[in-house]
């Protein structure tokens, strides 16, 4: 068993449980997650913790979002006497070390001795307070707390960013210099790579001590997500979105439910989404709900890439999978594969990763599939005649997959000239937009981002031109786009953009898990997910 500092408490799941002397403080249990509460009043601070205790009965309360910290105690008290099965850490962090707090290290020790008095499990402290501390200030405090069977957890925090493991490694050195229970050092991810330090570091500390390590910002989900795994104690989540405590802090329930923190073990596999912007990204979601669905042992967790050497580092280290590519990145990675299907080397454009049993990685093009399936479900596409609207990314694995199939291909598109480079390149037809309202076609294709929600752009077509029994719009936000609403006013099938988001997914589903993808609850949940976003 390790030898553990001040820790009178069981760390479920974590490590083996050491039982509190009966006389000091009852035993306590840890979990994996804790919410981070915070409130501008004591009221608001107590509704969401109230709230937050569906999700874990693990709990942070941030004293410093309060006006007066002191002023809150009796509340709080009077709260947690009612709710004995909270654990709960006060925290009451300094303005000059990252919180709220405008009071002197003095009146912070104050408050987080009271804190414990009134019923508070662990108090947080930020290393450098304690270093500010005397040595029998210090010692008074600690002797308090030990008396109210409180424990004490040291944290440091850099809101700038995140050093090697070493640096990692000496922070936490510096913490465990003061043989707290806890061992807490947070960081701010710069990079992706930034969360292989932070788990470096919990790799190497846990063998000595509690600790918790994340880094923080968008960059740093995998540190939240993939921390206990790594031998953390736990991992911080918000209350719900919009009460962050931290940058980067993701809700409970989503790291529950989309991140499945619960679930995760030393043999769940790691997907990742790659993009930037990818935070609102539904490939989590949708992905999460196949891998649950269908008795997988996987996650997927969005990945905010600044530069694809970042990615292929965590790809390799972490290591990952396989990841869903999004643009800019489908084309820069061509390279760095060491086989691809041929359809996506002529396409020039991956947007799926499987990594191999070799660590090699292998390239595949399932926006293709996200196309054809749907269309080749409604009509036979040999022979059929496929208007393309425009000439980008999208249209490219468009035109290069229907014409595969045997479909006759025609490209419109704003810039004429690249609707020529790649008709050339697909052996399709272009067209010039002049002669669309004379020209029939078994289906029309809409492939510009023209009726996505905040985009004021006209439609690329006009009602006159809508020469055809189908319209598909690649566009799913708003899920009803002015052209699916306008075919629709016409009498013509539709296709929507989500149909062909789920059909790519299910593919890369496929490859990664070799299981028939559950289509039809990944389409449910994602369109769930949409009609609850603000439009
Ligand atoms: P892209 O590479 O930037 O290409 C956009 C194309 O649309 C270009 O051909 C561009 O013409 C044309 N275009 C842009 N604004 C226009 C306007 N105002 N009028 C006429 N044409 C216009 O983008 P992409 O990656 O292909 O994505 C295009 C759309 O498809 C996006 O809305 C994306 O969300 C959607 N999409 C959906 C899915 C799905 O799963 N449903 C998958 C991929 C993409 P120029 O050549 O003249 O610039």
């Amino acid at each position: 068993m390790r030898q553990l500092k001040e820790m009178p408490f069981a760390v479920a799941n974590t490590v083996d449980s050491v039982p509190a002397p009966a006389s000091v403080v009852p035993r306590l249990r840890v979990g994996k997650l804790c919410i981070a509460v915070q409130g501008a009043t004591p009221a608001e601070l107590l509704a969401r913790a109230e709230a937050a205790f569906k999700d874990s009965a693990f709990i942070e309360f941030r004293l410093d979002f309060l006006a007066k910290p002191a002023a809150a105690l009796p509340e709080l008290k009077t709260f947690l006497a009612r709710r004995r099965d909270i654990t709960s850490i006060a925290t009451c962090r300094r303005k000059s070390f990252g919180g709220k707090f405008t009071g002197s290290l003095n009146s912070e020790l104050d408050i987080l001795l009271k804190a414990a008095q009134t019923g508070f499990h662990i108090v947080d402290l930020e290393v450098e307070s304690a270093e500010q501390c005397t040595r029998p200030q210090l010692a008074k405090f600690r002797a308090a707390l030990r008396a109210a069977g409180t424990s004490l957890l040291i944290s440091s925090h850099d809101f700038t960013r995140t050093r090697r493991p070493e640096g990692l490694n000496q922070t936490a050195q510096r913490i465990a210099a003061f043989e707290p229970a806890f061992v807490k050092v947070v960081t701010t991810a710069r990079s992706l790579a930034d969360n292989l330090a932070v788990l470096q570091m919990i790799e190497d500390q846990s063998l000595t001590a509690h600790v918790v390590g994340i880094a923080m910002g968008e960059e740093g989900l995998i540190s939240r997500v993939l921390s206990p795994r790594a031998g953390a104690a736990f991992t911080f989540a918000s209350s719900a979105e919009g009460a962050e405590t931290a940058p980067g802090q993701v809700s409970a329930r989503t790291l529950l439910d989309v991140y499945r923190l619960e679930q995760i073990d030393q043999a769940t596999r790691i997907f990742g989404v790659a993009g930037n912007p990818i935070a609102h990204s539904l490939s989590p979601l949708m992905h999460s709900t196949a891998f649950r669905r269908e008795n997988v042992n996987a996650v997927m967790l969005p990945l905010k890439v600044r530069s694809l050497d970042d990615l292929l580092t965590v790809v390799r280290d972490l290591p990952l999978d396989g990841v869903a590519i999004t643009m800019p990145l489908k084309q820069e990675v061509l390279p760095h594969l060491a086989n691809m299907d041929p359809l996506t080397a002529r396409i020039g454009a991956c947007n799926t990763l499987r990594t191999g049993a070799d660590g090699k990685l292998y390239g595949f093009n399932t926006d293709v599939a996200g196309v054809v399936r749907p269309l080749e479900r409604r009509m036979n596409l040999q022979g059929a005649r496929i208007l393309v609207l425009g000439a980008g990314g999208a249209a490219r694995a468009a035109v290069f997959g229907l014409v595969e199939q045997g479909a006759e291909v025609y490209i419109v598109n704003r810039t004429h000239q690249k609707a020529v480079a790649l008709a050339r390149k697909a052996k399709a037809h272009v067209l010039r937009q002049s002669l669309l309202a004379k020209t029939r076609f078994d289906a029309i294709v809409n492939t510009t981002p023209c009726g996505m929600a905040g985009i004021k752009q006209q439609l690329p077509v006009k009602e006159s031109e809508l020469n055809a029994s189908l319209i598909f719009d690649m566009v799913y936000t708003p899920l009803e786009t002015p052209l699916l609403a306008l075919a629709k006013a016409r009498g013509l099938a539709t296709i929507g953009g989500l149909e062909m988001f789920v059909q790519q997914g299910a593919r890369q589903f496929e490859i990664w898990t070799g299981k028939p993808a559950p289509e039809s609850e990944m389409l449910h949940v994602v369109e769930l997910e949409l009609r609850r976003r603000p439009q």
